[in-house]
C-alpha cells in the first residue's frame, strides 16, 4: 500500500547514515531538493568529504548514535551493516520519522520512486516494491519518450497558467485555453513538445499584438503564414544550424528537397506535415514553379512553412528565386543560411579550399549551365589561367569531361590535381582523385553518381594526407539507435553515423533512415530490441542487430532478427568500436554489407 506524495524538503533536516555509494546518492538527491543534510559515517567517500568541505552538508565522522534519528524529518539508513541500519530504522519509527533502509523494503516506512525529471516536471514510477526491475525499465522508457524539451515546456506552461489565472475566467473557458495550449504544443503520439511563441500565446489569450508588415491586418487570417528557406547542410545531420532546427521543430509543414532528406531531424514531431519534392528513382522532381506555388498556398493557409534545401539555400539552390516568388506573392519569408557543400564537402575529403600560398581564391561554379546554353556563361578559359585558385564545381558529374577539356584548352596544366566527391560528409562519401586530364575517365570507371562535387586546384594535393574523415575505424558505418543516444560518443568519434530515432518511428525518422543505406541497429536492452523489432521493415530485412547487452541479444534472437552480433556485456566503448570494425572488415571481404535492400 503506497501513496506517492511530493515532499517539500527545502530547509528541512534529513539524515543519511552511511558513507558509501548509496549514501552519497541519497545525500546528493536530498541536496538537490534543498534539504539540510547530515551524513553520519566513520568513513566517507571523497566526494562526500568534498561536499562537507564545501559546506554543502554536515559530515560527522563517527558511528550512528542510538536515538539520534529522532531529530530529523527523513532518515536514510544506507550503511553496509544491517545492525546499524535496523537500529536507525527502529529509532526513526519510534520517533515517527520517515525512514528508508537501503536494500530492505520491509524495514522502510517510505520509498523514493524512480523519477524522470524535466525541470519542474517530475514523473514518478513505483510498484509497491513488487517489481523494481519493471520500474527501472519503465523509467528508462519514459526517460526516452520525454525529451529534454519538456523542461522548458513545463516552465512555459507555468507562465501560461499564471496569465490565464490573471484573466479571471470561468472554469470552462480556462480549461479550453489549457486544452488549446496542450494540443498545440504536444504531439500525443511521439510526446514531442515545443514552447509556443509569445505571439501565439498572445493570440490564444485574445491579446494579439499589433504586427508589423503585411501579416495580421484587418480581415486577414489571425495567423499569417511564414516561409523559412532553410539550408540543411551537405548531408551530415549535425551540420544543420541551430536556427534551422528551431524552425523545423516549430513548423506546420516542411517541403524537403532530395538532398536535404538525410538532414531531416528524426525527432521532428509527427504533427509536422512532410512534403518531398525531390527526385526519386523513376520519379521526376516537382517542377520549380509548382514548388513555389505550393509554398505560397501553404503560407496562405496561415502555416509556418520550412523549405528545406541541401547545403545553403542560395548557393545553386534557387533560394533567391523562391524568395522572389514569395515576395511577389506578398508572403512573409526569411532565409536561414546553411553550410554549403561547396566548402564543407571538400573539407570532409581532406581538401582545404584555401591554403596559404597555394590558393587565395575559390570559385563556386555550376558545371550544368554549359550544357543548357549555346553561349556559355562560365568563363572556363579565364578560370584556367588562375593557378592560385580552387575551382569547386556543382552538378558536374555529366559534364566533367567537357569542363576538363575546356580548362586544358584554356591553358590549365593537365596535371593539376582534381577530385570528385560523391555524397560528401555522409556515411556514403566516396572520393576519387586524379589529374585534371584523367579525372573524367577515372570517375566513369569508379561509377561516381550525383550528388557529387568536383574540386580542381593544387589544394587537392592535400586530400590523401588530410583525409581525417574516412580514415576513422568506423567511417562508412551508419546505425540506427533508439533515442536518446547517450554514451555513444566514442562510436561517433570513431566515425560511425548514428541516426537517433524515436519510437514508434515518425515519418521524419523514416525519411532520415531511408536517405542513406543503414548497416544495422544498436540495441542496448530488451526494450530496444522489442521497439525496433516492430519497425524492422524500416531497417530492411538484413539489418544487423548490434547488441550491447546479453539481454538485448537474447531478445533480438527470440524476435527472429536476421543477424545478431553480441558485444560483451558491459563492454567498454573502445571494445565496441573494435567489434564493429572487425565485423565491417569481415563483411567487406565477403560481399556487400548493406542489409537494407
Ligand atoms: N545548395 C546546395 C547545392 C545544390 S546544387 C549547397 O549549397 O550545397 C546540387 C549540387 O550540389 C549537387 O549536384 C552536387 O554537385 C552538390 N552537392 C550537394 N551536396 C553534396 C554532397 N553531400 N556531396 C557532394 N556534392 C554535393
Amino acid at each position: 500500500m503506497i501513496l506517492p506524495v511530493v515532499l517539500d524538503l527545502r530547509g528541512r533536516p534529513c539524515l543519511v547514515v552511511g558513507g558509501g555509494d548509496v549514501a552519497r546518492r541519497k545525500a546528493e538527491e536530498l541536496l538537490a531538493e534543498g534539504a539540510v543534510v547530515t551524513v553520519v559515517a566513520p568513513e566517507a567517500l571523497p566526494s562526500l568529504e568534498a561536499l562537507a568541505a564545501a559546506g554543502e552538508l554536515v559530515l560527522e565522522r563517527r558511528g550512528y548514535r542510538a536515538g539520534e534519528a529522532a531529530a530529523y524529518r527523513l532518515v536514510f539508513a544506507a550503511t553496509d551493516d544491517p545492525e546499524t541500519n535496523h537500529l536507525a530504522a527502529r529509532d526513526a519509527e519510534a520517533a515517527r520519522v520517515w525512514v528508508n533502509v537501503a536494500d530492505d523494503p520491509v524495514a522502510c516506512s517510505f520509498h523514493v520512486p524512480a523519477r524522470v525529471k524535466r525541470g519542474p516536471l517530475q514523473i514518478a514510477v513505483a510498484s509497491e516494491g513488487v517489481a523494481p526491475f519493471a520500474v527501472r525499465r519503465i523509467r528508462r522508457l519514459l526517460e526516452r519518450r520525454f525529451a529534454s524539451g519538456w523542461s522548458a515546456w513545463t516552465t512555459a506552461a507555468g507562465r501560461f497558467r499564471a496569465r490565464v489565472r490573471g484573466k479571471g475566467l470561468g472554469d470552462g473557458e480556462r480549461e479550453a485555453l489549457f486544452d488549446r495550449y496542450f494540443s498545440s504544443t504536444v504531439d500525443p503520439e511521439t510526446l514531442a513538445v515545443r514552447v509556443p511563441s509569445a505571439r501565439e500565446v498572445d493570440e490564444w489569450l485574445g491579446e494579439p499584438r499589433p504586427s508589423a508588415g503585411a501579416a495580421g491586418r484587418d480581415g486577414e487570417p489571425p495567423r499569417a503564414g511564414l516561409v523559412s528557406l532553410v539550408g540543411a547542410g551537405p548531408g551530415d545531420p549535425g551540420l544543420l544550424t541551430l536556427l534551422g532546427r528551431r524552425r523545423l521543430m516549430a513548423a506546420d509543414a516542411v517541403v524537403v528537397d532530395r538532398l536535404a532528406e538525410a538532414a531531416v531531424p528524426p525527432d521532428l514531431p509527427a504533427r509536422v506535415e512532410l512534403i518531398r519534392v525531390g527526385k526519386e528513382a523513376g520519379n521526376h522532381p516537382v517542377p520549380q514553379a509548382q514548388i513555389e506555388a505550393l509554398l505560397v498556398s501553404l503560407a496562405r493557409e496561415g502555416k509556418r512553412v520550412v523549405r528545406l534545401k541541401g547545403g545553403d539555400p542560395c548557393v545553386f539552390g534557387r533560394g533567391g528565386e523562391e524568395a522572389e516568388a514569395l515576395r511577389e506573392a506578398g508572403i512573409a519569408y526569411e532565409v536561414v543560411p546553411g553550410v554549403t557543400s561547396g566548402i564543407s564537402v571538400p573539407t570532409y575529403a581532406g581538401i582545404p579550399v584555401t591554403y596559404r600560398d597555394e590558393a587565395v581564391c575559390v570559385t563556386l561554379v555550376t558545371a550544368h549551365e554549359c550544357r543548357k546554353r549555346d553561349g556559355q556563361q562560365v568563363p572556363w578559359e579565364l578560370l584556367a589561367r588562375e593557378p592560385h585558385a580552387t575551382i569547386v564545381g556543382f552538378m558536374g558529374v555529366a559534364t566533367l569531361a567537357s569542363v576538363s577539356e575546356r580548362l586544358v584548352a584554356g591553358g590549365m596544366d593537365p596535371r593539376t590535381p582534381a577530385a570528385l566527391i560523391e555524397r560528401g560528409s555522409t556515411s556514403a562519401q566516396r572520393v576519387v582523385t586524379a589529374t585534371l586530364r584523367d579525372l573524367p575517365a577515372t570517375a566513369r570507371e569508379q561509377e561516381v553518381v550525383p550528388p557529387a562535387l568536383f574540386v580542381i586546384g593544387s589544394v587537392v594535393r592535400h586530400a590523401e594526407r588530410l583525409d581525417w574523415f574516412s580514415n576513422r575505424p568506423l567511417s562508412g558505418v551508419r546505425l540506427a539507435v533508439a533515442s536518446p543516444a547517450d554514451g555513444l560518443l566514442s562510436l561517433e568519434l570513431a566515425g560511425a553515423a548514428l541516426v537517433e530515432v524515436p519510437y514508434p518511428l515518425t515519418p521524419a525518422a523514416r525519411m532520415a533512415l531511408d536517405a542513406l543505406p543503414l548497416d544495422g541497429c544498436l540495441l542496448r536492452d530488451a526494450s530496444d530490441a522489442e521497439a525496433f523489432a516492430a519497425e524492422r521493415t524500416a531497417f530492411g530485412n538484413g539489418a544487423v542487430a548490434y547488441c550491447l547487452s546479453r539481454e538485448a541479444a537474447g531478445r533480438a534472437e527470440e524476435l527472429g532478427w536476421g543477424e545478431v552480433v553480441a558485444v560483451r556485456e558491459g563492454a567498454r566503448p573502445d571494445e565496441l568500436v573494435a567489434v564493429l570494425g572487425r565485423r565491417l572488415e569481415e563483411v567487406e571481404r565477403h560481399g556487400p554489407r548493406r542489409g537494407c535492400d
